[in-house]
């Protein structure tokens, strides 16, 4: 049995369940069961693990674990199972993922009870089934029947409040929203760029940008994020028109309604039988708001805009000067054309030489430079194979050959007449597969791939809308590409070469999974 152990822990304080103590009792736990050749081949240490991202598969150890290397071990083996998972329902999901990928054990060193290895494995998986079931629904229920109760009040129940307002206790102890003096002045002057002086989101951002005010995202950053010192997020043109289409600035109550079809969602007003809800004062009069709507629908729709803003094949596309993502800048209204940029500004540890290509270039020779490469190789998804070990029926055969043999010698109980025919049969028949048993060795557990029928150029162009779909088989094959200018020191520029690097992609094939 080859052991993974698997550790987590969301913060280190706690010394009664550190991961040294979880170690140890591990350790502890497959030494007892040396004998029955149980060996540690890993340990998965997940520190600092939120509860949000504490599935086992995101986890960013124990998930590489999971997700890419399934054939180095049999056995996971864990402290106890509230570390390892914090829904019955995620044990269930590893019990499956266990089962297709060669019947792997699941072992907690500290509740035998929980044996997945001995006689009670079915049982324990059924009984984890029944669990799960009746805990999804209980859950999905109480969630439900709050979220429903608090949805057509005027209290703030989960989550941040919109830009412009904070959540308060009110007097009678329920959760309110009022207005955030600070975060009403931005709007407000955003309002007046917008409708007054018809100033472009772009410029806006910028200038809100180099005056370092926060933007939403920034504001609702948690802790834990800027001590790991992720640079904030700044204004886009996007933040911008979602805060402003959105009736919250009214102090209407809203909700994100989905969009068919579409990845994203709108906020609308949530409207009783007794009309919409009032939460708070509003920031803009209502005369104020149809004059802002009506601006910001003479402008170029957000949908084209948001298309023509967003950076395509991102992670794919890189900077020769220092292999870093070039990101699409469109300078909207003012003068200059969009362009990928390898900008010292988003990423102090670019390059510096500024290297800027034509957009509607890059797009275009992405494609032509893919498609000719790779676009005729064929698509792959991966498998789980389950080895064989043909050692043990080697020996098996050879004991049983022995016996056999004994059986048929002078004296033997199968010495004479049918039997001794029948058995010299059988002893051939053994012969046979011993010798092709042991030709084919002991096989480990592995990866396969195999062909879908798809070539790239057919996924390419199934996903021509979904070009976030393209850049994740690139991203997953490892290929980039990277754009030079062809005359030395002139930038923004239609003359570039691009230069393929294929990465992973020559030695294993494209998977789709
Ligand atoms: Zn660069």
């Amino acid at each position: 049995m080859r052991v993974l152990i698997a550790l987590r822990i969301s913060n280190e304080t706690d010394a009664s369940t550190s991961l040294e103590r979880q170690l140890q009792d591990c350790m502890a736990y497959v030494e007892e069961r040396q004998n029955l050749g149980w060996q540690v081949v890993g340990v998965a240490r997940d520190a600092h693990i939120s509860a949000t991202k504490s599935h086992p598969f995101d986890r960013p150890k124990l998930g590489e674990w999971l997700n890419n290397r399934a054939p180095e071990f049999d056995l996971l083996l864990f402290w106890k199972m509230d570390r390892f998972v914090r829904k019955v329902v995620d044990m269930q999901d590893m019990i499956k993922w266990a089962t297709a990928h060669g019947g792997k054990s699941l072992v907690s060193a500290k509740e035998p009870a929980l044996d997945m290895v001995g006689p009670f494995r079915a049982v324990i998986i059924d009984l984890f089934a029944a669990i799960a079931e009746t805990e999804a629904q209980n859950i999905s229920m109480r969630v439900k029947s709050f979220q429903n109760y608090a949805k057509s009040k005027n209290v703030w129940a989960k989550g941040n409040p919109p830009y412009g307002y904070e959540s308060f206790r009110d007097i009678d102890g329920a959760m309110r929203l009022r207005v955030r003096e600070t975060q009403k002045d931005v709007i407000r002057e955003i309002y007046k760029r917008v409708v007054e002086d018809g100033e472009p989101y772009s410029t806006i951002c910028d200038d809100l940008n180099a005056r370092d005010i926060m933007s939403p995202g920034a504001e609702r950053m948690s802790n834990r994020r800027k001590n790991n010192g992720d640079s904030p997020p700044i204004w886009r043109s996007r933040t911008i028109t979602t805060i402003l289409r959105s009736e919250t600035i009214l102090g209407w109550k809203c909700e994100e309604v989905k969009v068919p079809g579409k990845k994203y969602g709108v906020s609308q007003p949530i409207v009783t039988s007794a009309g919409k809800i009032r939460m708070a004062d509003p920031i803009l009069t209502d005369d104020e708001w149809a004059k802002l709507q009506e601006e910001m629908n003479s402008r170029p729709s957000s949908a084209r805009r948001s298309i023509k803003n967003t950076t395509a094949y991102r992670g794919v596309v890189l900077c020769d000067g220092c292999g870093r993502n070039l990101y699409l800048f469109n300078p909207e209204r003012q003068q200059g054309r969009p362009v990928y940029r390898c900008n010292k500004a988003a990423n102090r540890e670019s390059c510096g030489k500024g290297y800027a290509f034509r957009a509607e270039k890059v797009e275009e020779i992405v494609e032509a430079t893919i498609l000719r490469v790779i676009g005729d190789l064929p698509m792959h998804e991966r498998y789980y194979v389950k080895g064989s070990n043909n050692t043990q029926r080697l020996h098996e055969i050879e004991q049983y050959v022995t016996e056999l043999q004994r059986s048929i010698r002078p004296g033997g109980k199968n010495s004479s007449g049918f039997a001794k025919k029948s058995t010299e049969e059988e002893i051939a028949a053994l012969h046979e597969e011993h010798d092709s048993l042991s030709a084919e060795g002991d096989k480990p557990d592995r990866y396969a791939y195999r062909a879908t029928g798809e070539t790239f150029r057919h996924m390419w162009e199934r996903n021509k809308d979904n070009k976030d779909e393209r850049t994740r088989h690139l991203l997953k094959a490892g290929v980039s590409i990277r754009l030079n200018p062809l005359i030395k020191g002139v930038s923004n520029t239609v003359d570039f070469g691009a230069e393929i690097d294929l990465g992973k992609s020559l030695h294993q094939p494209f998977t789709i999974h």
